[in-house]
């Protein structure tokens, strides 16, 4: 019998567990595929929502406690396990905003440093860029992080403290008295004092028909990465709804695209080719090169992006951390502490009620 048991090892089963394991727990995840896989494995990495300024308060708080855990978070992996999660101060350089003001006012009404780079400054400081007749905002204390090591990490940490993984589709076993009584896998039943949903975009199929239902979606995105080219900066640019993302060895990612397919994860040539040209636009030093890895994942959609982190009432042992959307990677340290001060009774940095199932959303 375990404490918790977690459905789901994407990046928020995991750092769950290793908040409830860090209190002492004897915790479990249970992951259908192979950790990590889903849309954890197919996030960029970037440590900040694309423009804060169009997200509400409830998103830009577990944001923002999350960026200021991240970059011990990273060390205390890499002491740990020797993999380094690869935590880069990169920065982020926003192109053609629709809504500068609004962005510098954000910037300014929540101390987040920042600076409007005029044209003659970016072509001295961005010269690997094609020519811009914008001004652009850059946000220096933006950082990124490598998805596919920090859940090396993650899971080489969680391992060597004990945490069990389970590689198996999960399904829950209720009986009429509002009690998960277990979950069942293929061939044997997991028993444990409390549940905890963390199905990503899978996460409504885990919910009993019979509570109020989380409007939690599938949204795909497509990336491409270019294999390693010396471009002489590591910030980040974004231009509308794409961005690139230089890594430390020199490869290229770029993303992303936003598809409602249900659940289908393919990728398709023209979003191949779409966010090739993209890039080779905006860089020209990636014109004669072709990308040699494209992936897609689903990202757990909810209205307004406002993540569910609370207990399934009137289940008595059942909660569901899910629906990060665009955001679980910056979000995830922080939702993780705030499910686990839930479950253990502590009072939460966070005010829970915007989290909840029963949430009002406009
Ligand atoms: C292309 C793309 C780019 C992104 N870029 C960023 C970014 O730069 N920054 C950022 O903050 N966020 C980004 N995101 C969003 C981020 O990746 C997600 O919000 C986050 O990974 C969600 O984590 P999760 O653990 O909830 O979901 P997942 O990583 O999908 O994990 C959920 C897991 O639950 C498992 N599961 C589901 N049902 C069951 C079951 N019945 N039994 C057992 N296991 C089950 C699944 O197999 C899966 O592994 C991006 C997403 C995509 C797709």
């Amino acid at each position: 019998m375990f404490d918790f048991v977690i459905i789901g090892g994407g990046i928020i089963g995991l750092l769950t567990a290793k908040e409830l394991q860090n209190n002492g727990a004897n915790v479990a995840i249970i992951e259908k595929s192979s950790v990590g896989q889903q849309a954890t494995w197919a996030a960029g990495g970037i440590l900040s929502p694309m423009r804060p300024w169009h997200y509400c308060d409830a998103v830009n708080a577990i944001s923002s406690i999350s960026q200021s855990i991240y970059q011990q978070l990273s060390n205390e992996l890499l002491e740990e396990t020797g993999i380094d999660p690869q935590w880069v101060l990169s920065g982020m350089l926003i192109l053609n905003d629709d809504d500068m003001a609004s962005a510098i006012n954000w910037c300014k009404a929540n101390d987040d440093s920042h600076t409007l780079l005029s044209t003659a400054e970016l072509a001295t400081q961005f010269s690997h860029l094609k020519t811009l007749h914008e001004p652009a905002l850059l946000r220096p204390n933006v950082a990124t992080i490598k998805p596919h090591k920090l859940l090396a990490a993650l899971t080489d940490y969680l391992t060597r403290k004990g945490v069990t993984f389970f590689n198996n589709h999960a399904r829950l076993l209720v009986d009429n008295k509002n009690t998960v009584t277990a979950v069942q896998l293929n061939n044997r039943a997991v028993k444990a004092e409390q549940y905890i949903i963390c199905g990503g975009a899978w996460s409504s199929q885990l919910i009993p028909s019979s509570v109020e239902q989380p409007d939690i979606s599938p949204v795909k995105g497509q990336m491409i990465c270019f294999p390693p080219t010396h471009i002489p900066s590591l910030c980040m640019v974004m231009d509308g709804n794409r961005y690139i993302i230089p890594r430390k060895d020199g490869r290229v990612v770029v993303g992303s695209t936003r598809e409602h397919t249900g659940f289908d994860a393919n990728t398709t040539q023209q979003a191949f080719n779409e966010l090739r040209d993209f890039a080779q636009q905006l860089y020209p030093a990636l014109t004669d090169v072709e990308p040699d890895t494209h992936w897609a994942g689903l990202r757990p959609a909810t209205p307004n992006s406002i993540p569910y982190i609370c207990r399934v009432e009137p289940y008595k042992n059942l909660s569901l951390n899910a629906g990060h959307y665009r955001n679980g990677i910056v979000t995830a340290p922080a939702s993780a502490q705030l499910m686990a001060d839930i479950l253990l009774n502590k009072k939460s940095h966070l005010d829970p009620n915007p989290y909840k199932i029963t949430r009002q959303t406009s």
